[in-house]
């Protein structure tokens, strides 16, 4: 049975028992461990690779390797891009996935990151073989190495022993090929525990143009395992970025939760640091000007109305500033902008821009008259006096913190609750209270954590809600303890959890899907509990 423990996307780490022995995943199954073999020996392997299920169902059948606790996929290895996603998008994730004879340094991110478990150093000893030396992340032919450059155990005695025969060489270098894999598995668990593995695949897939062509291919697969707040930082450095999972799920979503309600628009330019509001540049501009209209601050390849900006990836992402906007980016950016623009009802739209972000507002308003306020920097006096002049009639005041907690609630349950409250804090640091606490925002994923009125008023609405069976959890919730969930909860997001007598909110470890259908592994992280 498989027990999962933490998700990144399809990315897990977990822990499953075979032949009495326990597997940490992701991991390697060392062919060459004497420990191994009684878990090697006990797996049914089958004796046809995966693809033989599209060129004959039948044979595939009576060849298909006949295992209960692991699904396992042979000869990913000789599959193009478009064969091997089409396999992942027909995989059942209840088991965990084996890639049997497929880890290679640069393999090992990329299967992991659609969902593999298992790997084996298989072709870390054939390779070894056949003279192949693997370094973190590219194969070498031992003839053009001029010394070993590790310093396992493996290579040390590769060093000091010259007249090793073919034999005992190669099989030294298996163990030092099996040894790099160990480590990039490991690095995988690091970043997966970190929610980080997506920015290193983006980098690892540019070392080979079929990973790059399986990391475009797999935004098809995306579903409710990724996470729609996480603790880690977006960065946005490749063209695949603005694909990305996060980019999508937050231009959307944002599109269509966001109210605006002032008469005038005022649009910026995004800055370094994050969230905005804390810039020196945004700050400077708002203690010269009285601003009591929306705002929407144009980025790349996010555009971000300033009521949405404590929320992920908006809340902490990094993007290559360097001036120079691609016509893709500029299309992208201006294809968002105006979308946001076309739910307000503005009569009037300031743009407080220069350079490239001028170019994106030109191109988004074609139609609308926009009033471009700077001119030689956006904190020069000039700038500063016509972006004051065209703002000055708008006084009626426009409450942003009231507003951000209104819209970031609408964006992270789906609702709209109409709590009021009195806002304290310091930004971003905010919460609402009435009372008590009722909401506060959570800034290291981007989100907000509800308290008790809350946490009740979402289970009377049933969003969110997680019905656990017939006990007090203390810190963390099992599958196997859930009755129901609710529909579209993903990893990360705040439940709302409750049975009978007691009811508490906590942070989800898997989506509402696999809470239903997984009879093990960790469903929620307990972070408040209360008796009705
Ligand atoms: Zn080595």
């Amino acid at each position: 049975m498989f027990y999962l423990e933490k998700r990144d996307g399809f990315a897990r780490i977990g822990r499953i028992e075979i032949n009495g022995k326990t597997l940490e995943t992701p991991c390697i199954l060392d062919f060459s461990d004497e420990e191994m073999k009684n878990v090697l020996k006990s797996i049914n392997f089958g004796y046809a690779p995966y693809i033989v299920k599209y060129l004959n169902e039948r044979i595939y059948e009576a060849l298909k390797p006949k295992e209960d606790r692991l699904e396992i996929l042979t000869g990913l290895s000789v599959l193009n891009p478009y064969e091997l996603i089409r396999i992942f998008r027909e995989l059942k994730f209840s088991k965990p996935i084996y890639a049997v004879a497929s880890a290679t340094p640069l393999t090992i991110p990329i299967l992991v990151y659609l969902g593999v478990d298992i790997f084996d150093n298989i072709l870390a000893i054939a390779k070894a073989y056949q003279g192949i030396y693997f370094f973190e992340d590219f194969e070498i032919g031992i003839n053009d190495l001029k010394s070993f450059p590790c310093s396992c155990e493996a290579c040390k005695q590769l060093k000091s022993n010259k007249d090793l025969s073919y034999e005992e060489k190669s099989e030294l270098i298996a163990k030092h090929n099996t040894e790099v894999l160990k480590r990039k598995v490991e690095l995988c668990k690091i970043l997966i525990e970190g929610e980080d593995l997506r920015n290193y695949i983006e980098s690892v897939a540019k070392l080979n143009p079929e990973l790059t062509v399986v990391l475009r291919l797999s935004k098809e697969l995306e579903d409710e395992r990724f996470s729609r707040f996480k603790k880690s930082k977006c960065y946005f450095n490749t063209i695949e970025s603005f694909e990305r999972f996060e980019v999508r799920y937050f231009l959307n979503r944002a599109v269509e939760c966001y109210k605006p309600k002032t008469k005038a628009l005022l649009i910026l330019p995004c800055t370094a640091k994050k969230p905005y509001l804390t810039s020196k540049t945004h700050r400077a501009i708002r203690s010269k000007v009285k601003i009591n209209v929306n705002e929407i601050i144009v980025s790349s390849p996010l555009v971000v109305p300033r009521e949405f900006e404590l929320l992920y990836p908006a809340v902490n992402y990094d993007t290559p500033v360097t001036g120079h906007w691609t016509n893709e980016e500029i299309d992208f950016v201006a294809k968002w902008l105006r979308r946001f623009v076309e739910k307000g009802e503005f009569e009037k739209i300031v743009a407080h821009v220069e350079g490239g972000y001028r170019k994106v507002v030109e191109r988004a308003l074609q139609d609308y008259e926009v009033v471009f306020t700077a001119e030689n920097g956006l904190t020069s006096d000039k700038s500063i006096d016509n972006l004051r002049r065209e703002l000055e009639c708008y006084t009626d005041r426009y409450d942003l913190y009231e507003e951000m907690f209104d819209h970031m609630f609408r964006y992270q349950f789906g609702i709209d609750l109409n709590v009021k409250g009195e806002i304290r804090g310091r930004y971003p640091e905010l919460e609402l209270v009435r009372k008590n606490r009722l909401m506060r925002v959570d800034i290291e994923y981007g989100m907000l954590d509800v308290y008790r009125d809350v946490a009740k008023k979402l289970i009377d609405k049933k969003v969110y809600t997680v019905k656990i069976a017939d006990f007090k959890p203390k810190s963390k919730i099992f599958a196997s303890g859930v009755v129901d969930a609710s529909k579209g909860i993903q990893p990360n997001d705040i439940v709302v959890f409750y049975n009978d007598d007691v009811f508490g909110v906590g942070k989800a470890v898997m989506s509402s899907k696999e809470m239903i259908e997984f009879d093990r592994g960790l469903a929620v992280r307990v972070k408040r509990i209360w008796e009705f």
